[in-house]
């Protein structure tokens, strides 16, 4: 059997603090205009990287995972708009499909295909969304959400009773900061619950390489003209946390 070892991406510097500070033995290495924190959690081989933000930053990223740190898993968290309605700034989003919303390569084939796979939908694996399930709901009892998240945060970012949601995210080259985006995305692809700018490409690759992954988002903004938000502020005190807590709650089921 091969060696465990976990990949995990941030698409915000501030994203992978929190999980960098769980390495033990962390050393760094510098690749491609990325750093490399490689070391140990709970005894297992972990990579983590900031991926830079788009699909190509994330796509490179996860190829160069799996080439040179030869994961056998990954693991993505960030932050990202919110395309349905029902969702709350500080509520996660778990990615059950994942869909390159900018692809187009019609009339040589459907809307949305990714070209020479047939497919239009990554799929994360049922055990895979089970244990980051777990993880985050974990994160969510109410004990457990106030030792993570200062009170005072909590407030700042109108944080009451953050929700689990699990389903389709899309990705795409394009920050959505308008309504008439986000209403467009939202008629195009009814099932999509938030918008960000990596998953689908992290999934596409780790679909051709065979490997594991989990893509979890945390809603930082309504993916609308308010949604220039301060996003280090918001990182830090709230993403960033949920984060670190997250990947120990994955760790503590391995
Ligand atoms: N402008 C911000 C950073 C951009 S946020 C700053 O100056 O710090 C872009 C990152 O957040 C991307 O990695 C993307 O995946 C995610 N994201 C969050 N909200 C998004 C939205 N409304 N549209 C697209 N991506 C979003």
């Amino acid at each position: 059997m091969k060696n465990r070892v976990i990949g995990i991406m941030g698409a915000m510097p501030e994203e992978i603090e929190g999980v960098v500070a769980l390495l033990s033995n962390c050393v760094t290495i510098s690749m491609g205009k990325r750093t490399y924190f490689s070391g140990q959690i709970n005894g297992i081989e972990t990579v983590v990287v900031f991926s830079r933000w788009g699909k190509v930053a994330a796509a490179t990223t996860a190829t160069t995972l799996i080439h040179e740190f030869k994961i056998t898993e990954l693991l993505f968290t960030g932050v990202a708009g919110a395309i349905n309605s029902d969702l709350k700034i500080g509520d996660i989003v778990l990615g059950k499909r994942l869909i390159q919303h900018d692809m187009d390569a019609r009339p040589l084939m459907k809307q949305y295909e990714i070209p020479l796979l047939s497919k239009t939908y990554f799929e994360t694996d049922s055990t895979h969304l089970n244990i980051a399930s777990k993880a985050i709901n974990k994160v969510f009892e109410n004990k457990s959400l106030d030792s993570v998240i200062g009170e005072r945060d909590l407030v700042e970012f109108n944080i009451s009773q953050p929700k689990l949601f699990i389903g389709d995210i899309a990705s795409g080259d394009q920050f959505f900061s308008t309504n008439l985006q986000k209403q467009n995305l939202n008629s195009q692809l009814p099932n999509v619950l938030c918008v960000e700018m990596e998953g689908a490409a992290v999934a596409q690759v780790c679909y051709e390489y065979e490997i594991p992954f989990s893509i979890i988002r945390t809603i930082s903004d309504v993916a609308d003209e308010t949604a220039h938000i301060d996003f280090p502020s918001f990182i830090k005190k709230i993403s960033s946390k949920y984060a670190a807590e997250i990947v120990k709650n994955i760790y503590n089921q391995m």
